[in-house]
C-alpha cells in the first residue's frame, strides 16, 4: 500500500465534502458584511459628526451609540451564521450525512483491499447504517457552538460602534473593526487555509480572523469528526482492533499529531479530530498485514520522517512534538497521550 496516496486522497476526498460548507458560511457572512456596512458607515458618519459638533458628554455619545445599534439592529442580527436564514444548517446537514457516508466507504474499501490480498471473500457491499438521530444532534451541537460565536461577534460589532462613537473615531477605522469581528482581518486572509497548527498561527487566527475563522473550524471539525467517527465504527465492525495515526504531511501538521504520525494505536485510544482543524485519519492494521506487507513497518517509519521534515520545515531544526494530551483527548478526560504498540 502507498501510505502517502491514501492520505493524500482521503485527505481530498475531506476537501470536496467541505467545500460547499465552507463557501456557504463565506457568502453569508460576506453578504451580512457587506449589508451592515451599507447601512453603517452613513448612519455612522452623521451621527460622529454631531457628536463631534456639539462637544458632547461621553453619556450622550453613548446614549447616540446605542440609539445607532438599535437603528441597525436587523443588519447587525444577520450576522448570526447558525440562525435558519442562514442557510448553513441545511448544508451543515448534508456534509455530516456525507462524511458520515463517506468514512464508512472509506474503512470498507481498505478492509476489503486486505481481505482480497489474504484471500479472504470480502463481504458483500453494505450501504453505511446512517443513524440519522446521532447526525442532527451532532448538527444541532455544531450549530449551538456557531450561535455562541455569532453572538459573541455581534457583542464585537457593538463594541466597535459605541467606542468609536465615544472616542469620535473615523468612520474607515470603525468599519475596519466590524470587518475583523465578522470576515476577518483581510490582511490575515491567507491564512484561512484548510489546516491549523496550535502554535502562533492560530492565536493570530483567534485576534484576526473573526467569526468566519471560528465558523470554518466548527465547520471542518464536525465534518472530519463525522468521517472518522464512521471509519472507526466500520473497522470495529469488521474485527479492527489496531489502527496507524496518520497525520497529514505539511506545513499545518501540529506538535501533538505529528508524533503520533506512522504508528500503531489500539483502536478505542485513538481520538481523531485530536483538536479543531485536525487533518489526520487512521489506517486499519492488523499484525498479519505487517508481516505480510501489505503496508511495511518501512513505509511507516518512511512516513513519520515525511511529517518531521515537514514539522521542523514550519518550526525550526531544533523544534520536538508534544508529548502529552491533545486538546480533543483532554476535553474527553483524559492526561495522558495515547500509548503507541508495537504489532
Ligand atoms: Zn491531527
Amino acid at each position: 500500500m502507498n501510505i502517502e496516496r491514501v492520505v493524500a486522497s482521503i485527505d481530498r476526498a475531506t476537501r470536496d465534502l467541505e467545500t460547499p460548507l465552507i463557501q456557504r458560511i463565506r457568502e453569508h457572512l460576506h453578504r451580512a458584511q457587506t449589508r451592515l456596512q451599507r447601512e453603517l458607515r452613513p448612519a455612522y458618519a452623521s451621527n460622529l459628526g454631531a457628536a463631534t459638533a456639539n462637544f458632547e458628554s461621553r453619556v450622550f455619545r453613548e446614549a447616540r451609540a446605542r440609539a445607532l445599534i438599535t437603528q441597525l439592529d436587523a443588519a447587525i442580527q444577520a450576522i448570526d451564521v447558525s440562525a435558519p436564514g442562514a442557510g448553513v444548517s441545511r448544508v451543515l446537514q448534508q456534509s455530516i450525512l456525507e462524511g458520515t457516508a463517506e468514512g464508512a466507504r472509506q474503512a470498507k474499501t481498505l478492509i476489503r483491499e486486505a481481505e482480497r490480498t489474504f484471500g479472504v471473500t470480502p463481504p458483500a457491499s453494505l450501504a453505511p447504517a446512517l443513524d440519522l438521530r446521532a447526525i442532527q444532534a451532532q448538527v444541532d451541537g455544531a450549530l449551538q457552538r456557531l450561535n455562541r460565536y455569532s453572538l459573541e461577534a455581534i457583542e464585537k460589532v457593538n463594541d466597535a460602534i459605541v467606542e468609536g462613537l465615544v472616542a469620535g473615531r473615523n468612520p474607515t477605522r470603525v468599519a475596519y473593526d466590524v470587518r475583523t469581528a465578522i470576515t476577518g482581518d483581510p490582511r490575515a486572509r491567507e491564512l484561512l487555509a484548510p489546516g491549523i497548527d496550535s502554535r502562533g498561527r492560530k492565536r493570530l487566527m483567534l485576534r484576526k480572523g473573526g467569526l468566519a475563522f471560528q465558523a470554518e473550524t466548527i465547520a471542518r471539525t464536525e465534518m472530519l469528526s463525522a468521517v472518522n467517527a464512521s471509519r472507526m465504527s466500520e473497522y470495529t465492525a469488521a474485527g479492527v482492533q489496531h489502527v496507524v495515526w496518520i497525520a497529514t504531511p505539511d506545513e499545518f501538521v501540529c506538535e501533538h499529531c505529528g508524533g503520533r504520525s506512522g504508528r500503531t494505536y489500539r483502536l478505542e485510544d485513538v481520538i481523531i479530530p485530536a483538536h479543531p482543524r485536525c487533518r489526520c485519519t487512521s489506517l486499519a492494521v492488523k499484525k498479519e498485514w505487517l508481516d505480510d506487507g501489505l503496508i511495511t513497518r518501512d513505509e511507516l517509519s518512511e512516513h513519520r520522517s515525511t511529517v518531521l521534515r515537514a514539522y521542523r520545515e514550519e518550526h525550526g531544526p531544533d523544534s520536538r512534538f508534544a508529548t502529552g494530551p491533545s486538546a480533543f483527548e483532554r476535553a474527553n478526560g483524559r492526561d495522558t497521550a495515547p500509548s503507541p504498540v508495537n504489532l
